[in-house]
């Protein structure tokens, strides 16, 4: 049956059963595969993370098999490229199973896609998952009646604990052997049957009872033009172009259409069949001992995605987490410093005890060393507590709530509502940041995706933001100040999506003209967070990442800097040659030569640039110990900052070219040198605008 193509997944077959992964988005399908496989995905919790098929090999009982991780997808109806990837290799891709996941804690929603893919072929084991979870909330499940009802192979599992899998494997030679169900699992109103009954006992003549015909005069008779080809080659060419069938297909779409019925409507009366059927099912199947916990995550999710008050609870709670970001930074920030530099100056002290060059030992410990300290004592705490806490909201289930808030928003600026997720992305690093932009699907939408994610700002610039807020737009270390700063600092973050926004629209009424996609966000049940995951991933995943590609930036940027700090020319150093240079221009737009500089040098690395400015305005090629803001500030108002400076760096923070490692990322996804000018280009030139006019007001 079937010729083996399957859209974008090819699978090189050997003696090996293939074993299609079915099931909507977040049911803990890529963490049943990795059970089944012991290869590691990383599974998060938004839809549509898994872009890319996965591939892994396991054998048991002697058979070898090829497990293929296909897309989340809520219906084999496909309305992106990724439902229509996982459509056509269940439907057409000839698996010789599929195993489909649901969640067993909101079994009835899931039944849909199960029940879908069980009129394609009956060789299904169904994989109820998160047992742990429904216990937990006191679901019951009657896995023999579910069996029974569905006609296929039903088995319990909680892979995050490795519960259940060998069942699952135990199950699928039975399930492979399976032939087609006498009895339909769902029934369709009488003129739906009626017509049905004319195509199908041909189409069961014609194949030897081969093919789904149930499923297959189903289609025929949708007659959706963009399926014809495929169905036609699934078929095979001799039985698609057979006379009596194409007669037959004519004379039961004619009989359809006298009952008022044409293929729109079909289509949604075939799939109000499977949601009613999903839901007779749970009935007979699922009991609620306690509350009925789709009834609970519905309560949240109408304060937390409100039409009016979604988007306000969201930024307080963006506040809490930046509230408690910098609260907590501070300390262990100054603390670190001190160790770092007191460190630094027995490192020194060694130094010259081994005899070393002076010239060496000041390029190595002021140079190197102290970028190197400077950058890990700002950066670090802030990120240490930031990060596991962001990480907490997308564990929870909270960031498929925020593409919902903002995908009204989004689809106004001619995008889609996931762009919200790779903007949550780009907090932790705009790299990070644009490759997650594969989870959309359109072209057009990715790439302004892609052109747009700089206006997070990412961990590199976060820091300092949160520095140049607390010492410019709320010293003092008071209750009232501490607000002032965090609700700046959300200002701030607010700024960047309404620039997302305002540049997305741009992009799509200029250069990237288009429809907006249309697509369903299905939002997934909240789940209680596993706190101990949450910290040991986002201190690995996230933090130790970020942090060492800054170090790994910082250490050669810091000898740059040592040396044109220290090269003289005439009376000058070298740093300061190019800052006068830039001044005037600089002087123009709010801010300063040296912070200019500092912005250009930093191109490596967001995280450098204020170290730059500090070595600069110090004149020494050394970077002064970090030792709390209050001393910072005064360097800074020496060198003749002022409010205005304060803001003016603080929108060029926000918007300026990305770091050099998210241009190269930018050429990297989007395949030319062009898109990654204009990423660069227009950041730039929307701060300097800002900057001017900011400038112009406060001055
Ligand atoms: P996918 O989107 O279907 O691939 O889902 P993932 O495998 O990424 O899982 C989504 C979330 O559910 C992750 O946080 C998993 O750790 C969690 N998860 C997966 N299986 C189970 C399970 O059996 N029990 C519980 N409690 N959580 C699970």
């Amino acid at each position: 049956m079937g010729n083996g193509h399957g859209g974008d997944f090819i699978i090189e077959r050997g003696g090996e059963k293939v074993i299609a992964l079915a099931g909507n988005p977040n049911v803990g399908k890529s963490t049943v595969f990795n059970a089944l496989t012991g290869m590691k995905q990383h599974t998060g919790n938004w839809t549509g993370k898994t872009v890319q098929n996965a591939q892994g090999r396991c054998s048991r009982g002697g058979t070898d098999y090829v497990i293929v991780d296909i897309p989340g997808t809520y219906s084999l109806i496909p309305h992106s490229a990724e439902e229509e990837a996982a459509r056509d290799f269940i439907c057409f891709g000839s698996p010789d199973a599929v195993a489909v996941v649901c969640d067993a804690t909101c079994l009835e929603r899931n039944l849909n896609l199960a029940l879908q893919i069980i009129e394609v072929t009956p060789k299904v084991v169904l994989c109820v998952n998160l047992m742990d979870e429904a216990e937990k909330k006191k679901i019951r499940i009657d896995t023999t009646k579910l069996s029974e009802m569905l006609g296929v192979a039903v088995c319990t599992a909680s892979a995050r604990d490795g519960k259940g899998i060998e069942q699952l494997m135990d199950l699928l030679p039975e399930a492979m052997g399976k032939q087609l169900a006498e009895k339909p699992c769902v029934e369709y109103p009488e003129e739906i049957e009626k017509a049905l009954g004319k195509v199908t006992p041909i189409l069961e003549k014609l194949s030897g009872g081969t093919l789904p015909c149930r499923w297959l005069a189903l289609k025929l008779l949708e007659n959706n033009e963009a399926d014809a080809s495929q169905l036609a080659l699934f078929m095979g060419r001799e039985i698609a172009e057979n006379d009596e069938l194409i007669d037959a297909v004519s004379a039961a779409r004619i009989f359809l259409s006298g009952h008022g019925i044409n293929e729109e409507k079909l289509s949604d009366i075939v799939t109000a069949a499977y949601v009613r059927r999903g839901e007779e099912i749970a009935e007979n199947c699922v009991t609620f001992e306690k509350e009925n916990y789709y009834d609970r995550d519905r309560r949240i999710d109408k304060v937390l995605t409100h039409r009016i008050w979604g988007v306000p609870i969201m930024i307080l709670l963006l506040l809490g987490i930046f509230w408690v970001t910098v609260e907590g930074a501070n300390y262990p920030s100054a603390l670190l410093s001190k160790g770092l530099f007191a460190l630094g100056d027995r490192l020194s002290e060694g130094l010259i005890f081994m005899g070393v060059p002076e010239w060496l030992r000041s390029m190595l410990i002021d140079g190197v060393y102290r970028v190197l300290a400077w950058v890990v004592s700002v950066m670090l705490p802030p990120m240490a507590i930031f990060f596991p806490l962001f990480t907490l909201l997308e564990d929870v289930g909270y960031l498929p709530r925020i593409a919902f808030n903002l995908d009204k928003g989004f689809k106004c600026a001619g995008t889609c509502g996931k762009q919200a997720l790779t903007m949550a992305m780009g907090f932790g690093c705009n790299a990070v940041g644009v490759t997650g932009c594969r989870i959309i699907d359109s072209p057009r939408e990715r790439l302004i995706a892609i052109l747009t994610n700089v206006f997070v700002p990412c961990n590199g610039r976060f820091p300092t933001l949160i520095a140049i807020i607390t010492m410019f737009l709320a010293a003092g270390g008071g209750l009232l100040q501490s607000f002032t700063g965090v609700a700046i600092l959300t200002g701030v973050i607010v700024l960047g999506v309404l620039l997302t926004f305002a540049v997305s629209k741009l992009l799509s009424v200029t250069l990237l003209k288009g429809v907006p996609s249309s697509f369903t966000l299905e939002l997934p049940p909240y789940r209680r967070p596993q706190i101990g995951k949450v910290i040991v991933r986002s201190i690995l995943d996230r933090t130790v990442f970020v942090l060492g590609r800054a170090v790994a930036v910082a250490a050669p940027a810091g000898l740059l800097i040592w040396i044109l700090g220290t090269v003289q020319i005439g009376d000058i150093s070298l740093l300061m040659h190019c800052a006068d240079f830039l001044d005037p221009f600089a002087q123009f737009i709010g801010l300063d030569g040296v912070i200019l500089l500092a912005f250009i040098l930093g191109f490596p690395a967001n995280e450098i640039v204020v170290p730059i400015m500090l070595m600069a305005y110090t004149a020494s090629g050394t970077l002064v110990e970090y030792e709390n803001l209050a001393s910072l500030k005064a360097i800074l108002v020496e060198n003749g900052w002022t409010v205005s400076t304060a803001v003016c760096t603080m929108i060029f923070m926000l918007c300026h070219f990305p770091c050099s490692t998210t241009c190269l990322t930018i050429k990297k996804e989007t395949g030319t040198f062009k898109w990654m000018l204009l990423a660069a280009a227009m950041p730039t030139v929307i701060g300097i605008v800002l900057c001017a006019i900011v400038s112009a007001i406060l001055t």
